[in-house]
């Protein structure tokens, strides 16, 4: 069978089949059914947090149990879970496994915060593979307890992603995690790929095409149902084989216990949390892939990315797409370093596949004519310390410093309005407007809202504003 290519456009999005419940909003996610800490500030606890990792590493294994060989494939029972009495039935096995393997597929493309497609489980005895965008809104309620499960051993390759999948999409938290790719490194093997492993430690040649597939192809074909099985089937073996290694190889692995090494490592991974994107105005464009390396970008260039990024962000959240799948970042720098200003030049240079681009083309023009001439001068600065080499982190932290102080003199503004307004009330009918202090500002600089500009000392000569002239004052600063 031929490849399955990493994106294939004329599936009908799962989101929309099966109606997911996505929250895009620009806002923390809150992992909403774990304990919140107490300090106030409601930081989600972990459940692993209450454990030792250390006490995963020795504990319910009988030291004589030696390694137990993988049944073959082809006669390993194998199920395809794809409705709730299939997690049911998955749920019974669970329940009596005191280890079992987990793998995800998962596909980044065509969502904003990516879509679970596929877990693969493996006991002892029997494979299983989950229709994970069929069922997703029942995962968590069937399995999340197992995974929860301290005498439960939860064996998984390079879990880092996997583990904030999980909590993502079903809400589901490890806890007693053994990660092959910590044992790998711990053990210092030539490479920490599960390829090698399989063929190190199995003998077997893993066909690795398929991981870049389009998993939200269904039905799945007869060869991706294999390599999904072919990624958990072998683990518990391996685990099995690496235990051992590292219970008896101490020494020469310059550990004191290589093995509670290897539980600490990936408890840690355990320990992650998924976070949410979260889109700034002012600094999200500076940490965009490329920009870096994009050179000498000037203010007006700069201006344009800022502008794009912050359309790609809004249209990606409400599509439910990825930023990359609207426009990648590659395309965005061309059209700041060419600045098409005409529809026609635009789609010239992104072509006309980019379907949220063409939907959009005429508002797209248009930031791009706001870019160039008028936010343009707000990032000369921002430009020249790029172009000098300054660290983006430190550009970056110096805009939300002046964001904050910003934020402030909004803060002490609305405190001064508010005392005024009542001392306006009190002195009725002393404003007088024809003695109202002139902006002497240039009009450019009536956009910035800054506490020098707007207030008059508050003196006793001073003369109050009315609120009908502050309403007026307020929107000539919002032109
Ligand atoms: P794996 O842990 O190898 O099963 O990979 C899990 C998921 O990560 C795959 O379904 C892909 O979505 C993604 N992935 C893994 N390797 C790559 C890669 N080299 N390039 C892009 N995506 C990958
Ligand atoms: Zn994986
Ligand atoms: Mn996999």
């Amino acid at each position: 069978m031929a490849s399955i290519p990493f994106h294939i456009p004329s599936i009908p999005k799962p989101q929309d089949t099966y109606n997911f419940l996505i929250d895009n909003s620009n806002s923390l996610f809150l992992h909403p059914s774990l304990p919140k800490s107490p300090d106030g500030l409601g930081r989600p606890i972990h459940p692993a947090e209450a454990y030792d990792p250390v006490s995963f590493a020795h504990y319910h294994l009988p030291a004589s149990l030696g390694p137990i060989k993988p049944p073959l494939m082809e006669s390993t029972p194998f199920k395809l879970v794809d409705d709730v009495a299939g997690l049911h039935y998955l749920a019974t096995k669970l329940a009596l496994a005191p280890e079992f393997a987990v793998d995800l597929e998962h596909n980044g493309y065509r969502s904003f915060q990516g879509l679970t497609c596929l877990m693969q489980i493996s006991t002892r005895t029997e494979d299983f593979v989950v229709d994970t965008l069929k069922v997703r809104a029942s995962v968590g309620e069937f399995l999340g307890k197992f995974f929860l499960d301290p005498s439960k051993k939860k064996v998984m390759h390079g879990a880092i992603n996997d583990i904030i999948w999980l909590q993502r999409d079903f809400g589901i938290y490890v806890v007693n995690l053994f990660d092959t790719m910590q044992a790998s490194r711990v053990m210092r093997l030539e490479r920490n790929s599960l390829a090698f492993l399989l063929k190190y430690f199995c003998g077997v040649d893993a066909n690795k095409e398929y991981q870049c597939s389009d998993w939200r192809l269904r039905p799945l074909p007869s060869d991706m149902v294999k390599y999904a099985r072919e990624d958990t089937h072998y683990l518990l073996y391996i685990y099995d084989v690496m235990r051992k290694e590292l219970v008896s190889g101490s020494k020469q692995l310059g550990f004191e216990d290589p093995l509670g090494e290897v539980c600490k490592r990936s408890h840690e991974v355990c320990l992650r949390m998924y976070k949410k994107e979260v889109f700034d105005k002012e600094t999200s464009y500076l940490f965009m892939h490329g920009l870096g390396d994009a050179d000498n970008l000037d203010a007006k260039q700069l201006a344009i990315v800022a502008g794009l990024f912050e359309w790609r962000d809004r249209v990606a959240r409400e599509e439910d797409e990825s930023t990359g799948y609207i426009l990648p970042n590659k395309q965005l720098l061309e059209i700041a370093k060419k600045k098409p200003l005409k529809a026609r030049e635009l789609l010239d240079l992104v072509g006309y596949s980019r379907t949220l681009v063409l939907r959009d083309v005429d508002q797209i023009v248009e930031i791009l004519w706001a870019a160039i001439c008028v936010h343009a001068p707000n990032f000369e600065k921002v430009a020249k310390d790029l172009n000098s080499g300054v660290p983006i982190s430190e550009i970056g932290a110096k805009i939300q410093e002046m964001k904050k102080m910003d934020q402030e003199h909004e803060k002490k503004l609305a405190f001064i309005d508010h005392q005024q307004e009542s001392e306006a009330s009190k002195r009725k009918g002393m404003a007088l407007l024809a003695l109202l202090p002139q902006p002497s500002t240039p009009v450019n600089q009536l956009c910035r809202r800054r506490l020098p500009i707007r207030r008059p000392p508050l003196t006793d000569t001073t003369v109050t504003i009315s609120p009908s002239f502050k309403l007026s004052w307020l929107s000539v600063e919002k032109m």
